[in-house]
């Protein structure tokens, strides 16, 4: 099927085709200077002392959970409404995922006060995932988590470039974060993924595991430094490779334009949308200008009136999407009972996710907003 408007879209450009062309041309492809360069550019953009490429969010996940040491008989608090890679990363480990609720329907972010409720003795991490791209309570959860001595990971995957905690940015304001490069994010490569921490020790542990936890690199041999390596823990081969990195510093140049760009179609959605009866518009225009805006969704009454928004759209050849709650999957139902979580189950049952991207045309917001109208 061809959506006459789809759900998202990438812009590609002269300067990334010429980046990509160079790097090919360079005969050199795995984890190199262009990679070095990416992460100089990315905690340059992020003023944060220490970033390592990855090959995907869900590795940084995984390696953030490993470079905390998580494992058997340790809890991890995550969000019920979330993306799976927020939970499995944590069961990587062999330790245990532990949903907790959010807010309201309307602020689809992990409650810290439900998170308090939940935390044992075990407890040792909050997964903070900044879910569409608005930010999560940070403070709140920092309040909760920090005298218990409880680590904040934040899963920013849907989130780059957003405020988070007054002026810092996603990914920046907690123990470790986590950036996705996935192709339908923000800064999309296709697959790939970034670690952000202030801690040295930390990060110097994330570049150990991404890449077998071997002493020297390919690109140390190449260059003649080392000639061969000891191995030093039990890692991954979890490296991106320079195609990806040159793509990547070529597109964050125009990343603030493009977030601007997905920020000035949710305005334009909310106008359209303020008024129409049976629609529930989410966060507030606060969360509006500091959020990245990965997804644009609305609420409506109920699942069935979700269900029948979604075809009166699809009959327009309009593409929407929709996240389930996480324990209402197979593998992990067994994670909570249905009805348990009830603010989670109302957003996953109510919302609909409409089109975004930085190509996104004010007939586009006319088309959908009007179509959104009459579904409701
Ligand atoms: C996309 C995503 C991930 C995983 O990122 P990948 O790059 O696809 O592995 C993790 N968490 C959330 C919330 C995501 O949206």
């Amino acid at each position: 099927m061809s959506w006459q408007i789809p759900l998202t879209d990438v812009v590609v450009t002269e300067d990334d085709l010429a980046a990509a062309r160079e790097c090919l041309e360079s005969g050199w492809l795995t984890m190199g200077p262009r990679t070095g360069a990416f992460e100089a550019a990315m905690v340059e953009w992020h003023d944060v002392p220490h970033a390592a490429a990855v090959s995907s969010g869900t590795a940084a996940l995984h390696l953030a959970c490993r470079a905390l040491d998580l494992g058997p008989g340790d809890e991890v608090i995550v969000p019920a409404f979330t993306f799976l890679a927020s939970a499995g990363c944590v069961r990587y480990c062999g330790a245990t995922p532990v949903l907790a609720d959010v807010v309201s329907p309307e602020r689809p972010n992990l409650d810290p006060a439900d998170v308090e409720r939940r935390i044992t003795p075990r407890t040792k991490a909050v997964i903070a995932v900044h879910f569409w791209g608005y930010p999560a309570d940070i403070a709140g959860l920092r309040a909760v988590c920090e005298p218990r001595g409880i680590a904040i990971i934040e899963d920013a995957a849907q989130a780059i470039g957003a405020r988070v905690d007054g002026d810092a940015l996603a990914g920046t304001a907690g123990t470790l974060g986590c950036l996705s490069f996935f192709s339908k994010k923000q800064l999309s490569v296709g697959e790939g993924g970034m670690v952000l921490t202030r801690d040295a020790a930390l990060d110097a542990s994330v570049r150990s595991l991404r890449s077998h936890a071997m002493t020297s690199g390919t690109w140390d041999r190449h260059t003649g430094r080392q000639e061969s390596y000891d191995v030093v823990g039990f890692g991954f081969n979890y490296r991106m490779d320079e195609l990806r990195a040159a793509f990547g510093r070529a597109r964050l140049g125009r990343l603030h334009a493009e977030i601007e760009h997905r920020r000035a179609a949710v305005r334009g959605y909310r106008e359209r949308l303020a008024d129409a009866p049976g629609v529930t518009l989410v966060w507030d225009e606060a969360a509006v200008e500091a959020g990245s805006h990965f997804a644009f969704a609305v609420l409506f009454a109920d699942g069935e009136a979700r269900a029948k928004a979604r075809d009166v759209l699809a009959e327009r050849g309009i593409q929407t999407t929709r996240y389930p709650v996480l324990h209402s999957l197979t593998e992990y139902a067994s994670f909570a009972g249905y009805g348990t979580l009830p603010a989670a189950e109302a957003a996953a049952d109510r919302h609909l996710a409409l089109p975004l991207s930085a190509l996104t045309t004010d007939a586009q917001l006319d088309a959908v907003g009007e179509a959104v109208r009459a579904a409701a």
